[in-house]
């Protein structure tokens, strides 16, 4: 009996320091930020995009993800870039969703041009006198005013500058929407394979997604910033970042990092000319890069806080929390953050 329980300690030991050996184990040290890169040229082939005076959307967003690829892989040799497309074609949507996530990508990097619809505007030509009456019977009496003419054409409109977008709702109502499209989208391939037998309506599977997105978010929203630094370094107009919560399903549908960079406005003479520019292109190029090399650092930075953080507590399942608390603790997290 006495022999048992000592043994009992000893495998107790035993596995104790089998676990706290485990935690500076190889898996523990910290690994390559970033290995695979997906850069995602907008539209293609039958899709333009949108149209300038003497340009489409496509050709430009396709010249800028050659540049920004062949500048990440002289910069980062380690990473491997790997691309949507690389000629003039259209690959569906969801087809490129399916790569990036079938390639195991750390990023996902969408070019994009933007687009305004053109001003309508008036302008005053002259006038013209027009006749009319008043009174009646024998008090009617003949008068005339004049009426100013107008001519209407269109302009141009003159928004320029860059955006970058990243998935993610900015209402409660909205997460739930949204995790609730994901989790639809999800059944539908190899789902069983994936997640076995959770149920996507649960209140569990829609806090795992919120949890997974939000992991995504933070990293997305830092890149997305980068980005618009870099922009604004260079004098381009900060058109900021900006969320959605649908629409860019690319975004959504990857499992990984994502953002969306509307590199200018197609529809502003000014910028068409920059965009199709080799120095336009260099200068957004250069400022993806510069983006990206940050945001490595910061991932680097991270990794090692998180793994000290590791060995000092024990890594505790996700608490039962239902769906909204979930979300409400998301959301008070969040206006806590924007506040510092
Ligand atoms: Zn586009």
């Amino acid at each position: 009996m006495i022999k048992r329980t000592v043994l009992f300690f000893l495998v107790a030991a035993f596995c104790l320091s089998f676990f706290s050996f485990d935690k500076t184990s190889p898996d523990r040290i910290q690994q390559k930020a970033i290995k695979t890169i997906i850069i995602d040229p907008g539209h293609g082939g039958h899709d333009a995009g949108a149209k300038g005076q003497y340009s489409y959307e496509k050709d430009i967003c396709l010249d800028v993800s050659l540049k920004v690829g062949a500048m990440i892989e002289k910069q980062f040799p380690d990473i491997k870039v790997l691309y949507t497309r690389k000629t003039d074609t259209y690959p569906a949507l969801h087809a490129r969703a399916n790569f990036a996530n079938e390639n195991k990508g750390d990023l996902f990097l969408c070019i994009h041009v933007n687009s305004a619809p053109m001003k309508r505007v008036s302008e005053q030509i002259g006038t013209k006198k027009v006749t009319y009456y008043v009174g009646k019977g024998k008090n009617r009496k003949k008068k005339t005013k004049d009426v100013p003419q107008y001519r209407y054409y269109n302009l141009p409109s003159t928004a320029k500058g860059t955006e970058t977008y990243i998935w993610g709702a900015g209402k409660t109502d909205d997460k739930e929407l949204a995790v609730r499209e994901n989790a639809s989208m999800l059944t539908e391939d190899n789902y069983k394979e994936k997640y076995g037998e959770l149920d996507p309506t649960s209140p569990e599977f829609i806090a795992l997604s919120l949890l997974k997105t939000k992991q995504y978010f933070k990293r997305s929203a830092t890149l997305a910033g980068y980005v618009q630094d870099e922009f604004v370094k260079v004098g381009r107009v900060d058109r900021d970042v900006k969320q959605r919560p649908v629409g860019i399903w690319v975004l959504q549908a990857t499992a990984m990092p994502s953002v969306l960079v509307e590199t200018g406005f197609i529809s502003n003479p000014e910028e068409e000319k920059y965009l199709n520019s080799e120095e336009g292109q260099k200068e957004l190029s250069t400022c993806i890069l510069e983006a990206l090399k940050k945001y490595i650092a910061w991932l680097e930075e991270k990794q090692e806080t998180d793994i000290k953080d590791s060995n000092t507590q024990s890594s505790s399942p996700l608490p039962e929390l239902d769906a909204k608390a979930f979300l409400e603790m998301i959301e008070h997290k969040e206006k806590q953050g924007r506040t510092k």
